[in-house]
């Protein structure tokens, strides 16, 4: 009998969440067409719920000719909101409040004369939002190994993009104290991105085979995967239940179960079940990764982990 162990936090991030009722509210509010500006979140699941309650995306700012735009949860850059409203349409800004903190430290450190550099992926949504933001006077690096060709000044300053690894920013801050008199280094990771990687690696480590469930565009979700391997576990990347080979789990007696910041409930409850002979374990609960600290604060979490889309036509 296979035992399937579901990560201590997974899913539905809070920017996630947000971004979705913020998009569903709009529905609500307005008879008008709503656009998102390419997918809200990167999930193809999400994105064709949203499509059946009337949220339609579009991959380019020109063809949305009327009614509002939504924007990325992972930010744009200033341009593309001054963009839309000379276009006339109503902008509907739902980018994370944890992205816009990078964006504003990133300014700030320009304003201060530093050297800007940003860990990240060059081609994800989230940094080319940021650099937008300090008009391209930034410097994108994927690791230590990419600091060796940029030349550094006397004063240096560095944030991150929200998903990326504690671990790899500690390293890359360190490679760059041994040469810089001055260095401002921000951890604008966020706290759902390292709750999601240390909840993954716990439970790497307590089973055969990791499957962690996500779009296959999703950067946090690819992240997961890698970090199960790292802690010397199999791991597969799948988007959904009918994408699990029976050969990754034949001989597993354990099998861990993880999901990305933008992966709804729904979908992880089908991969556990289909791992789980069909049915949910009796024990089973998913906790979202801000969990405890909304409730901390809160008393609650607003966290549905996209419930009300699971209703969804
Ligand atoms: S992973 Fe973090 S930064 Fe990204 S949307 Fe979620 S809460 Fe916001």
């Amino acid at each position: 009998m296979r035992k399937v162990i579901v990560a201590k936090a997974a899913g539905f991030c809070y920017g996630v969440q947000r971004a979705v009722d913020m998009a569903l509210e709009a529905r609500r509010s307005s008879d008008g067409k709503i656009t998102s500006l390419g997918p809200i979140v990167h999930n193809n699941q999400v994105a064709s719920k949203l499509l059946a309650e009337g949220v339609e995306a579009a991959s380019d700012l020109g063809s949305i000719r009327e009614g509002s735009v939504i924007l990325s949860a992972h930010g744009v850059p200033p341009s593309t909101v001054k963009q839309a409203q000379s276009q006339g349409l109503r902008v509907l800004n739902v980018t994370c409040p944890f992205v816009t903190r990078v964006h504003r430290t990133a300014c700030q450190l320009i304003d201060q004369g530093y050297q800007l550099l940003l860990l990240g992926e060059a081609n994800h949504t989230e940094v080319r939002g940021i650099v937008g933001a300090v008009n391209g006077n930034v410097t994108v690096i994927g690791g230590v190994e990419e600091l060796k060709s940029v030349r550094l000044s006397r004063k240096v300053g560095i944030v991150t993009q929200t998903t990326q690894k504690a671990e790899d920013f500690a390293a890359v801050v360190a490679e760059i104290s041994k040469t810089v008199f001055d260095l401002r280094a921000f951890n604008t990771i966020c706290n759902a991105t390292d709750e999601l990687q240390q909840a993954a690696i716990e439970m790497a480590k307590q089973v055969e085979v990791a499957i962690v469930v996500g779009g296959k565009q999703s950067a946090n979700t690819a992240r997961l995967r890698l970090i199960c391997e790292e802690a010397g576990t199999p791991a597969y990347h799948v988007e959904t239940a009918a994408e699990i080979e029976d050969s990754w789990i034949a001989e597993a007696n354990t099998v861990g179960v993880t999901a990305g910041a933008s992966t709804p409930d729904w979908l992880i409850e089908e991969v556990v079940k289909r791992l789980n002979y069909g049915q949910l374990p009796s024990d089973f609960k998913i906790h979202h990764p801000d969990e405890s600290t909304m409730t901390k604060f809160f008393g609650s979490t607003a966290n549905k982990g996209g419930k009300e889309l699971a209703l969804a036509a």
